[in-house]
Order: C-alpha cells, then structure tokens, then sequence
C-alpha cells in the first residue's frame, strides 16, 4: 500500500469514527425497552433466547412465557429452566389446527396471560419474553389492547421481547425495536424435518 492510500485511508477512517463516536454520545438514555421480532423467517424466538443468555450472563433475572406451543421438550426449555434465574412458563396447548376448540383456546390463552402478566408486574424480572403472544393477539384469543397496556405498565426499566409472525400494527408502534425476520430458505421445504438443536 502506498503512503498516499495509507493517508487517505486514516483520514476517511477518522471521520467515521467522529460520526460514530458522536451518535454514541447521543443515545445516552437508559430505559426498558420492548423488542418485537417477527417476520416468516426462522430466528424469531432463537434470537430472544440469545437475550436471555446476554441477560443471565449479567446475572439478570429472565422469565419466559411460551404461548400456543404445548410440548415442554425444547433444547432451550431443558438448558435455561434449570437455571436459578429463570422462570419458565409453556402456557400453550399447541397450535389452533390441533386443539381445534376456540373456546379452550381462549380459556388457556387468558389463563396464560394472567402468568405472564405477574411478571410484568415485577421489577425483580429484568427480561421477560414473550414467545409466540402474536398468534394469541391475531387469533383474538387476547385483547390486543389490554396485552398493550399491560405490557406498557410494566416496571420501567424491565425489558420485553414478543416473538411471532404477523406482529400487530399497534404492537411494532409500540415497541423500541423491532426486527423482521425474512424467509429465504428453510430446509423443512426440502423435506428436512425439524432437527433437535437447531430447531427445537
Ligand atoms: P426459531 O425457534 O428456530 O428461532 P422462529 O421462532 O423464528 O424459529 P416459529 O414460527 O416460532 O419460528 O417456528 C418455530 C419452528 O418452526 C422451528 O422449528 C423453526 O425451524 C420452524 N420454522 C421457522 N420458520 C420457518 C419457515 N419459514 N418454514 C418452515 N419452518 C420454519
Ligand atoms: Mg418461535
């Protein structure tokens, strides 16, 4: 490399850095903050589950609410329900095609929430997650509107992750951050089926 482009490379480097280190020093506030991760693609509730071990590894409390799925037998359930700062709740029954009984669905749905919403109402949780509340919101299991307000009213520095497909409008108006998950490829398509570790 020549002097020349070593020169020229500093000096663009030390610009950028200058624009960096200035949006650094202005996101300077602290708040709990609400994460939606939706979309089709694969990677919605892997990644809350990558914030509970962040959270944990700072000896955060974390607690999990797993919505609609019935089956207690995932990696992650096995890996962070034995761990002393968790608190682990499967609050579903499976999905809609199999319980095919609106009535129960809203019954276990509301019977969830009330769950759920404990933890909300408690500041010694510093990460609650959500996983899949979007379907019970879609369905019209829950009252998006109480969901929200419920949400809203939590502790103020408690973080909140919801994970799901088709998160509401007025959940992402909501939210800090939100994240959407595109489907590019899934090896289920090919006729792969769900492989311990990587998807459950
Ligand atoms: P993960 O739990 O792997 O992060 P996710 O939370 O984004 O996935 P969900 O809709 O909750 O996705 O579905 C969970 C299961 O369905 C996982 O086994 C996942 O691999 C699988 N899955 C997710 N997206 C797709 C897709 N687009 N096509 C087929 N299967 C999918
Ligand atoms: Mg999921």
């Amino acid at each position: 490399m020549t002097v020349d482009k070593n020169a020229r490379h500093a000096s663009r480097m030390a610009r950028k850095k200058a624009v960096i280190d200035s949006a650094i020093e202005q996101a300077n506030q602290e708040k709990g903050l609400l994460l939606v991760l939706t979309g089709n693609g694969k990677g919605k509730s892997s990644s809350a589950f990558g914030m509970a071990a962040r959270a944990l590894g700072y000896g955060m409390k974390v607690g999990v609410a797993q919505f609609i799925k019935g089956r207690s037998d995932t990696g992650e359930e096995a890996f962070f329900s034995a761990l002393p700062n968790v608190e682990w709740h499967v609050l579903g029954e499976g999905f809609t095609w199999d319980t095919q009984d609106l009535e129960r669905d809203i019954h276990t749905a509301k019977a969830g929430w009330e769950i759920a919403k404990k933890m909300l109402q408690n500041p010694e949780v510093n990460l609650v997650i959500l996983d899949e509340l979007t379907y019970t919101l879609n369905y019209g299991y829950l009252e998006t509107s109480e969901i929200l307000a419920d949400i809203a009213a939590r502790p103020p520095m408690q973080h909140v992750v919801v994970t799901g497909r088709a998160a509401p409008q007025v959940l992402i108006d909501l939210a800090d951050t939100v994240s959407e998950i595109t489907d590019v490829k899934h090896a289920y398509r090919a006729g792969v089926k769900a492989q311990p570790g990587i998807d459950l």
